[in-house]
């Protein structure tokens, strides 16, 4: 499915992190060396990302392939924001995609997480040592900022005597965890998983075109209540449907046959 050697567009070591997943299928990726992926966006708002992450993903990944000149390649983009149902919630979006220009192919991997390390402390609050230890300071980074003009002073700050040196000569300073993948830990895990994803997705291939990317679109059905056998809100099928020849296929879930009378509206109203 994958070449031997797959060209990775992206900066911050996202090969190593992606590399161990990719080891099970045989596939070394090579990093785009020489490739600036900076000019579709950084975090630190210098190159503001003017399209959606799935949308970079993909012009990340064309550019880079040009550029290369690779008819195979893999990128991978990343997002914070407010989550869309709970607007105090932060979640983390981690994007990757697959073209093969060849075989006219596009698959997407995508994991969401709100286990994220997304956070800010100013000169005016004082707990400056519960905050470093709380997002675990040294694996995660730090951005020190100017707290009136938001001017980034300096980025990617990993230890004490680098930090209080900073704020000595700073003393209006904001600081902001770095959202570098290499730098974010917690990055790091969304990321493998938005890889786990594209890798599933690979290797699931459309019984009647065998393209990849045979999948889970949409839920239906009704599971019974293992009671009362009256029908539940929880979904029984697993609607499947190709993106190429657009061949659809309802599967029985298989992980439950009932549901607990306890999410029965008329067993536990
Ligand atoms: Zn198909
Ligand atoms: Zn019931």
């Amino acid at each position: 499915m994958f070449p031997s050697q797959l060209l990775l567009s992206s900066k911050h070591h996202k090969g190593q992190i992606l590399q161990p997943i990719f080891n099970e299928l045989k596939v070394k990726l090579i990093e785009n060396d020489g490739f600036d992926t900076d000019r579709f966006g950084t975090f630190c708002g210098e190159t503001p990302r003017l399209e959606g992450p799935k949308i970079t993903v993909r012009e990340k990944c064309l550019a880079g392939m040009t550029y290369a000149k690779k008819r195979q390649g893999l990128a991978s983009e990343g997002s914070f924001g407010p989550h869309p149902n709970s607007p105090f919630l932060s979640i983390n979006e981690e994007w990757l995609i697959y073209i093969d220009l060849d075989e006219n192919l596009e698959v997407y991997g995508r994991s969401i997480s709100m286990e994220l390390c997304h956070e800010q402390l100013s000169y005016k609050d004082e707990q400056l040592n519960s905050f470093l230890s709380r997002i675990q300071f040294g694996a995660q980074a730090l951005v020190l900022k100017d707290a009136h003009t938001h001017a980034v002073i300096r980025k990617g700050i990993r230890t004490e005597a680098e930090l209080s040196s900073l704020i000595s000569q700073h003393p209006t300073w904001l600081l902001e965890t770095d959202l570098r993948a290499h730098l974010n830990p917690k990055r790091q895990l969304n990321i493998l998983a938005a890889g786990k994803d594209l890798i599933q997705r690979m290797g699931s291939c459309c019984p009647q075109c065998s393209k990849p990317d045979f999948s889970v679109v949409s839920y239906s059905g009704q599971l019974p209540c293992s009671s009362c056998q009256r029908p539940t809100h929880t979904h029984q099928f697993l609607e499947y449907n190709c993106s190429f020849c657009h061949f659809k296929l309802t599967k029985k879930r298989k992980d439950l046959r009932t549901e607990d009378p306890q999410y029965c509206h008329y067993c536990n109203p």
